[in-house]
């Protein structure tokens, strides 16, 4: 068979320079190559995009990508040609392309010298281009960002919902989905909506045995507490996480007010303005970016030393996404997070507007957060058995790092009484 002469190391190295895969990677390669429908579900980081684009540059003919936004694909697009690639290699198809364009594109696919093709799901309901992809060889699909299939991830997208009509279209061709959303809810979603029961699943671990997780009761206090924290971190790179602009701009100010060099970034400020600040802290001329949702989105800073949420995220999704972003170097990433009912109030009342699916959706969400924020238990095991994975308290990978663990919450008053009970039994027993 054809595949078993691929030798992938080599094939590695010569496009992508490393002499290593990371983690599932060659298991997803050789399943890909192998034809199979494969499912690859791996944290942010983790080298997903090598998953597809491997395979794509060693098996005949043209891989559809699939992905949700043009800047990614064009970020994407832009890496494999600064591989030293052909330019014709990797292409985007889009609304943006005039008719010269798009006729490259085509005559590069039917030459063969394109072997990746990225498209957004909404240019692929075009007659056009399905008529044109059905007469030429297509070696696979890989569908990224595979979670904007599901109402229960954290960017639902319509169209992603036409995906598997559309492919069947095309033949008879193996899909691959990738996504970062761990939950199990999500990936049933995916698996449904695709098609793929069959498909062979790789699932990385989602510890993150280097982040520190903390949950402080949120008083009046927060701001004086906040700036009490970061002074012990002078010079090191953190983010803080609010939930609206003003109080983006109004900690930012209360920051630089005590000597903390931090910067606001919001979807409100212009895109120049946004770019400094980005800039800024990734060149380390400030040392806190005080930020909406808004921003983080591809910002690979390795050294991002703490990620603090002044209000806590709507999901435990977004918790673990944004806290993500401390440590990545594997070194220290404290992840400190505010809570108080009122805040879950608060988001409970934006959703009020929204239809009634959304809106239980919505409130199930936030109860795992509220769960999460309450729980005495070992706060990374409930994390990552949110996201379907079993977790060793005692000898697990960072078992320790967080504060339940170091330091167990005092039973309280009933706990206690229940406890000596307990111990008043047994002694009669004894
Ligand atoms: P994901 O899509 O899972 O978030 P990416 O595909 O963007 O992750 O890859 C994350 C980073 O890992 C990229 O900088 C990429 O170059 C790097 N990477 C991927 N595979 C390898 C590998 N085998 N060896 C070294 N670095 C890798
Ligand atoms: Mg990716």
């Amino acid at each position: 068979m054809k595949e078993q002469k691929i030798d992938l190391y080599k094939e590695l190295k010569k496009y992508f320079g490393f002499s290593q895969f990371k983690g599932l990677q060659e298991k997803v390669v050789e399943s890909i190559i192998s034809g199979n429908n494969t499912f690859v579900i791996m944290p942010t980081g983790g080298g997903k995009s090598l998953c597809y684009q491997l395979p794509a540059l060693v098996l005949d003919g043209t891989a559809i990508v699939v992905s949700p936004l043009i800047a990614l694909m064009k970020n994407q697009v832009d890496a494999i040609r600064s591989m030293g690639s052909e330019v014709g290699v990797a292409h985007v198809l889009n609304s943006s392309l005039n008719k010269t364009e798009v006729n490259q594109v085509k005559a590069d696919i039917i030459s063969g010298k394109t072997k990746m093709l990225y498209v957004a799901p909404e240019s692929l309901t075009k007659e056009d281009y399905i008529q044109f992809l059905q007469s030429v060889k297509i070696s696979f699909v890989a569908i990224d960002e595979a979670h904007c299939i599901s109402e229960w991830g954290h960017d639902f997208r319509p169209e992603y919902r036409n995906l598997r009509s559309i492919i069947k279209q095309l033949g008879d061709i193996p899909i691959i989905g990738l996504t970062a959303t761990a939950t199990p809810k999500v990936q049933e979603d995916i698996l449904k909506n695709l098609d793929m029961s069959d498909a062979k699943t790789f699932k990385a671990s989602f510890n993150r045995p280097n982040l520190y997780y903390e949950i402080r009761p949120k008083t009046k206090n927060v701001e004086a507490d906040i700036i009490r924290f970061i002074k012990q971190y002078k010079g090191k790179s953190g983010v803080i996480y609010c939930l609206s602009r003003k109080k983006v701009e109004e900690i930012a100010q209360v920051l630089q007010v005590n000597g903390i060099s931090a910067v606001p970034y919001h979807a409100g400020l212009d895109a120049k303005t946004r770019a400094k600040h980005q800039d800024m802290f990734l060149m380390e001329d400030v040392d806190v970016v005080v930020a909406t949702i808004a921003f983080g989105m591809g910002i690979d800073k390795p050294d991002v030393r703490f990620v603090i949420h002044h209000d806590i995220p709507k999901s435990l999704e977004s918790y673990y996404q944004e806290t993500g972003r401390a440590g990545r170097d594997g070194g220290e990433g404290i992840c400190l997070a505010y809570y108080s009912y009122k805040d879950i109030e608060k988001l409970e009342k934006f959703m009020s507007g929204k239809p009634v699916a959304e809106q239980e959706i919505g409130y199930a969400l936030l109860q795992e957060v509220v769960a999460y924020a309450e729980t005495s238990m070992s706060r990374r095991k409930y994390l990552l058995h949110y996201f379907g994975e079993e977790f060793d308290e005692v000898n697990g990978e960072g078992a320790d790092m967080d504060d339940n663990v170091r330091n167990p919450k005092k039973k309280t008053e009933a706990q206690n009484q229940v406890v000596t009970l307990l111990e008043a039994i047994k002694d009669t027993k004894q």
